[in-house]
């Protein structure tokens, strides 16, 4: 297990006015799974790339468990990479693809091939060694590339969007795959990914990214409760933004005023949200107001209402007992608990 830190790293391409990275700063702790997670061209392929040492910084340092690996050569710095497309030799047998690191590594043929057999063993491919890459599936061609990545016992798996180019249902099969075996290799993995709800169900950490830069770095809940910006807010798909001014525990909206005890903000102008599923109706009174139901969706196990108060929209999700109460066109009492609130800098 290997513990990574990135200290104000830095990388600006040749050519390039603007750094593709910009000091980062980040803790990859040991055996855990860290995601990278920002729209595309945030500089997400490079911080990975940087790590693995295909690239090297232009300003700041990496240290894999309190040393700087800037001197060692991405040959040498034990780390493997899976990428989206899997990039297998389709001229070697699927044994041979798995065991090509080992044999780089002058690993005997018995040993390598041992080592093959119980890689795909684990990523659920027995027995498919003598196939050529041509003969599986796009689902299972990934697999070969994650053991391939295994096998030589990398110090930190870096994954860079390893699920994206593969169908709904493979990736759900892949996603559980990386969970299970990260989990029981506990190896220290970084994944690269666009995609706000793969981070969520696959990491212990996220850090998230724009524009070349860290800008939150938490557990997946907090991005929910306590984002750092609206933009993240809006990333992790908050619906509810109202700018405010905030004074003495309250924030002044267009649609009213609400008590307030969480936030960045603590006075002057911010923006405050709430999670949908917080929103309680029909318990007026403190921090209540006057909702006028525009459309409700009913999901099954929830229903999703949206309203409209002064001219602002708001989107409550609720149990499904909720839906007699809540017919469109009329006014319901709505309900925004302090606790549930969020003050965020920035306005809307
Ligand atoms: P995606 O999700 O689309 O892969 P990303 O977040 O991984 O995006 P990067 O590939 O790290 O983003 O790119 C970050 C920025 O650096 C982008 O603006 C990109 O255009 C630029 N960039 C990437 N590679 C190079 C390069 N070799 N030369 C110049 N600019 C580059």
């Amino acid at each position: 297990m290997t513990h990574v830190l990135l200290k104000g790293l830095t990388l600006c391409y040749e050519g390039q006015h603007t750094p593709a990275l910009e000091a980062a700063d980040l803790d990859i702790e040991d055996g855990k799974l860290t995601a990278l997670l920002g729209p595309s061209g945030c500089g997400k392929t490079t911080t990975m790339k940087l790590i693995a040492g295909l690239l090297k910084p232009t300003a700041g340092d990496i240290w894999f468990d309190g040393r700087s690996v800037l001197p060692i050569s991405a040959e040498k710095r034990k780390t493997a990479m899976v990428f989206q497309k899997h990039l297998l030799f389709p001229y070697m047998t699927v044994g041979e693809n798995v065991a090509f690191g080992l044999k780089m590594r002058g690993i005997d043929s018995r040993l390598r091939a041992r080592m093959a057999t119980e890689m795909l063993d684990m990523v659920k491919l027995p027995g498919m060694e003598d196939r050529k890459p041509n003969q599986l599936s796009g689902g299972q061609q990934q697999r070969v590339a994650l053991a391939r990545a295994l096998v030589i016992q990398p110090d930190v798996l870096l994954l860079d969007e390893p699920l994206s180019a593969l169908d709904a249902h493979l990736r759900d099969e892949m996603r559980d795959l990386i969970l299970s075996i990260q989990r029981r290799l506990g190896i220290t993995t970084v994944l690269v990914t666009h995609d706000q709800e793969e981070a969520v169900v696959l990491a212990d950490r996220i850090a998230v990214m724009f524009d070349g830069r860290i800008c939150q770095y938490d557990e997946p809940a907090v991005f929910y409760d306590r984002p750092s910006s609206i933009q993240i807010a809006r990333f992790f798909g908050a619906r509810n933004l109202l700018s405010a001014h905030i004074s003495d525990g309250v924030a002044e909206t267009r649609i009213g005023r609400f008590a307030v005890q969480r936030g960045i903000v603590q006075s002057g102008r911010g923006t405050l949200t709430i999670r949908p599923e917080a929103m309680v109706i029909g318990n007026s009174g403190a921090n209540g107001i006057s909702a006028r139901v525009t459309a409700r969706i009913y999901l099954g196990t929830q229903v999703r209402v949206r309203f409209e108060v002064d001219g602002e929209s708001l989107e409550g999700l609720f149990p499904p007992d909720v839906m007699p109460q809540v017919e469109e066109g009329k006014s319901v009492d709505l309900m925004l608990p302090p606790k549930s609130i969020w003050v965020m800098p920035g306005e809307a």
